[in-house]
């Protein structure tokens, strides 16, 4: 459950007014709720309890600073995959030992940077990587923790663009590469074996995905065992759903309990990766009507947020609930909601029964904590929105909106050329 309601027919975050953020700041921004992320966090770590285990919050998921330093504080660690992830969970105060590194393309800067803030270990996704970490940590003259990403080769019955457990998918190394894998990181001076690790994939709403890829690890593990190679940790990935619209994902609750029990006996301190459900329902996107159009029957209304501050829509056709920001029960119609960039495929909502929204409304896309600022671009050179975090009857704007110079701080004109 979230904390965005209606008290007397308008749309408040906790105790704030959801409109008067907007005359504020303006639209769009993407507002968050502080104590829901605290529940979200209490109700994935609750059912943990006396389980050795660290969570590492997946960073692609929302990297804003202030939501990661308060992370930091409940004792979360990070799942990072880039340089730049890595910089920010440091400098939110997250500490080098929970950090976790996944992704299938680290630069060898990157791994040097990684090498050196001392992280938990690397999650190793290829033969040659598993060479390269080596080398770097040779010429640092460190020993470096890691762990192979195996495919487990699982359905995980989600999206295909959000599906990396297949064989199919570039993920990972398969099991039977894997054991070869293993055996020649054993024999690296500078690496100590610590672990096995799979993400089979995001917005799962099903155990059975998750448990049938502990089956295969656990198999795995067997084999490796019998080959001299133990582990301390198994890192389960994340990966679990959320409702966006009528999804019926597993409570973190029915998931822990699940999970505690596959890994019985096993041994292995326990990673965990989730991102979505600790922050998806967490937060919103903000935006005002600027136009109204009626075509051939259809009912087309415009916004000033698009597929460049949110772009879950247009890339997974995924869907976001759509709550104007004052109850309104005029007639509903089928509409769709679009933003203003020059492409078809610039929409946040398609075929909605809405009721009717006018130039000037405000409307709350919903479920937008996840992988929606973090996936904002300038394209159309659109500046980002604003982030807003939400305590009670308190907003802290986090996250300030760029500018027209900001837009443009980067670039470089060369003498050479403006003199042709
Ligand atoms: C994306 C990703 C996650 C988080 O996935 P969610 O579905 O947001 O929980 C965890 N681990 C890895 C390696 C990922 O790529």
């Amino acid at each position: 459950m979230h904390d965005f309601m209606y008290k007397q027919g308008k749309l408040y975050c906790g105790d704030i007014d959801l409109a008067k953020i907007a005359k504020d700041v303006g639209t769009p921004f993407f507002c968050y709720s502080l104590p829901t992320i605290r529940r979200h966090i209490q109700a994935f770590e609750g059912p943990l309890a006396g389980v050795d285990h660290q969570t590492c919050f997946a960073m692609k998921a929302n990297s804003s600073m202030a939501i990661l330093s308060y992370m930091a504080g409940q004792g979360l660690g990070a799942d990072v995959v880039s340089g730049g992830e890595l910089y920010r969970a440091l400098k939110a105060g997250i500490d080098g030992s929970k950090i976790v590194y996944s992704g299938v393309g680290k630069t060898v800067e990157e791994i040097d940077m990684a090498i050196n803030a001392g992280i938990m270990m690397f999650n190793i996704e290829s033969e040659e990587e598993l060479e390269v970490i080596h080398e770097q940590a040779q010429a640092l003259g460190k020993k470096v923790a890691i762990s192979i990403r195996v495919n487990p080769d699982v359905d995980a019955q989600t999206h295909p663009y959000i599906s990396t457990g297949l064989k199919e998918n570039k993920f990972g190394i398969d099991v039977e590469g894997s054991i070869a894998q293993y055996l020649k990181a054993k024999e690296m001076e500078y690496l100590d074996v610590v672990g096995i690790d799979c993400h089979i994939g995001s917005q799962l709403t099903e155990l059975r995905p998750f448990i049938d890829a502990i089956e295969r690890l656990k198999f795995l593990i067997a084999r490796l065992k019998e080959h001299g190679i133990e582990f301390r940790y198994l890192d389960l990935g994340g990966g679990l759903g959320i409702t966006y619209s009528d999804e019926e994902p597993p409570h973190p609750n029915e998931y822990v309990k699940a999970i505690r029990e596959a890994v019985e006996g096993l041994g292995l301190k326990l990673i965990f990766e989730p991102g979505r459900v600790i922050i998806g329902n967490t937060g919103i996107l903000v935006t005002k009507v600027l136009y109204r159009k009626q075509r051939s029957g259809k009912i087309f209304v415009v916004v000033d947020a698009g597929m460049n501050d949110l772009i879950r829509p247009s890339l997974y056709n995924a869907y976001h609930d759509i709550w104007p920001l004052r109850e309104n029960h005029a007639g509903r119609q089928k509409a769709d909601v679009v933003g203003p960039i020059c492409e078809s495929g610039d929409f946040l909502a398609k075929d909605r029964n809405l009721p009717h929204l006018s130039r000037g409304d405000l409307v709350a896309v919903m479920s937008a904590g996840a992988y929606g600022f973090t996936m904002a671009s300038n394209y159309n050179s659109r500046p980002k929105s604003a982030e807003i975090l939400v305590d009670g009857a308190q907003y802290f704007v986090v996250t300030k909106r760029q500018t027209y110079e900001d837009l443009v701080a980067e670039e470089i004109l060369p003498d050479e050329i403006l003199q042709k």
